[in-house]
């Protein structure tokens, strides 16, 4: 087979999707780069020793042909100087951090940011003595005003988990380099195909393959990718902390990764589909879309991003816990559960997220989407069957309206 030798022959990202980091001839004509399992690797020779740890790795732990194959797939996706593998989005998150501050350092972190990199700062970064503050994910003002000469890092992700105002990157990400802070970006929404990180000011970009990149619900993996300044960072972070993916997880994600671009354009379709009927639904207060026109982020989504995913929000008008229990107990097609990125429907209730700056208001209950890849129509006839059973549950077939009970 023809390899693709240069960024002259660059096809389209599609294309791209099939033929990246496949190299049948080393191994045995197959397609798919197999599995890799090994700690030591050995070398023929004294000299070859010498070069191994230059050439390719000296040891399991530094990677394999598979891991490789995945890393330089992603960093071309991506536009980086370099990618590595971790054994789970989370750990990609953490140890992104931990490359770039250090005891008296500070961090300034989206208000917006998944819960559990929230967690890790207030637990684990202030442990370090590594200073944590929030500012707000729609002010770059907010992130100005709080800069300081000891701020190392700035982290982002855009559009927030849950809640998902999208963020002004380029703007933040100069804010940001003007004190020489890194900019760490978590870009698991949008995959590498719809916001391209390192042309908006990104130094260091993350994806939780656990999502999209996997696509079946089936393996943990982390990725992060940086540019040529911040590689360092990254690499050692990872190396000295010991941090390694599973081999079937890393196959699993390239292998899935050649139907990534097919899959997202159904999850997208699918995703703003449902939230378009939902959007003018008498149940449904707002739906929280940034490829909705009304969205308040629609402007920065559709200069900066080239698609959308299928994950998004929506905030009911108050109703009862039991209504809810009704909504969520008559779903069919969706299922109830964490995570997301995978071929199938879920829903989600979820608790008003942590802010510090101050806190928006929802006026109902927040329920997660992600539209899966079935036919949309099914999936539009579900959510809205099971709306209807939670409204007429109510007294008298109203939204009920007892205090007490309305969950906010
Ligand atoms: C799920 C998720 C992660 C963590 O990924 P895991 O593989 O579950 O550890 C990080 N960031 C975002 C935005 C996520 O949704």
């Amino acid at each position: 087979m023809k390899r693709l030798r240069d960024d002259r022959d660059m096809p389209a990202i599609e294309t791209l999707l099939c033929h990246l980091g496949r190299t049948p001839a080393e191994h045995a004509g197959m397609v798919n780069v197999p599995v890799y399992r090994g700690s030591t690797i050995l070398a023929e020779t004294l000299e070859d020793w010498e070069k191994q740890n230059k050439d390719y790795p000296s040891y399991g732990r530094f990677g394999s042909p598979l891991s490789r194959a995945l890393e330089a797939a992603i960093c071309k996706l991506e536009g980086g100087y370099r990618s590595i593998l971790f054994p789970s989005g989370q750990s990609a998150c953490t140890h992104a951090l931990l490359g770039c501050l250090k005891a008296g350092d500070r961090v300034l972190i989206s208000d917006g940011v998944y819960t559990p990199v929230r967690s890790f700062a207030d637990e684990v970064l202030a442990k370090l003595q590594i200073e944590v503050q929030y500012f707000s994910p729609t002010e770059p003002s907010d992130l100005s005003a709080k800069m300081n000469a000891k701020t190392r890092a700035v982290y982002l992700e855009s559009p927030s988990s849950f809640t998902f105002e999208v963020l002004d990157v380029p703007a933040l990400a100069a804010i940001a380099h003007r004190a020489n802070a890194h900019v760490i970006m978590d870009n698991t929404w949008a995959t590498p195909l719809y916001f391209r990180p390192f042309e908006h000011g990104v130094d260091i970009s993350i994806h939780a393959a656990t999502k999209y990149i996997v696509g079946h619900s089936d393996a943990f993996l982390g990725v992060a990718t940086a540019n040529e300044a911040a590689w360092p960072l990254i690499e050692s972070s990872a190396h000295q902390f010991g941090e390694l993916a599973a081999p079937d997880d890393i196959y699993l994600a390239l292998r899935a990764l050649r139907s990534l671009a097919v899959r997202m354009e159904r999850h997208w379709e699918n995703g703003l589909k449902l939230a378009q009927s939902l959007q003018v639904h008498p149940a449904v207060n707002k739906v929280l879309h940034p490829a909705l026109p009304n969205d308040p982020g629609h402007g920065l989504w559709k200069r900066d991003f080239s698609g959308a995913s299928g994950l998004f929000g929506i905030v009911l008008k108050p109703i009862s816990r039991r209504q809810l229990s009704v909504l969520f107990d008559s779903l069919r097609l969706f299922g109830i559960g964490l995570s997301w990125g995978g071929y199938d429907s879920l829903a989600l209730l979820v608790d008003p997220p942590k802010r510090t700056e101050p806190s928006l208001a929802l006026p109902g209950p927040l329920i997660r989407i992600h539209a899966g890849l079935e036919r949309v129509g099914d999936l539009i006839s579900d959510l809205h069957q099971a709306l209807q059973a939670a409204y007429d549950a109510g007294t008298g077939g109203a939204v009920e309206r007892r205090e007490e009970e309305l969950i906010n």
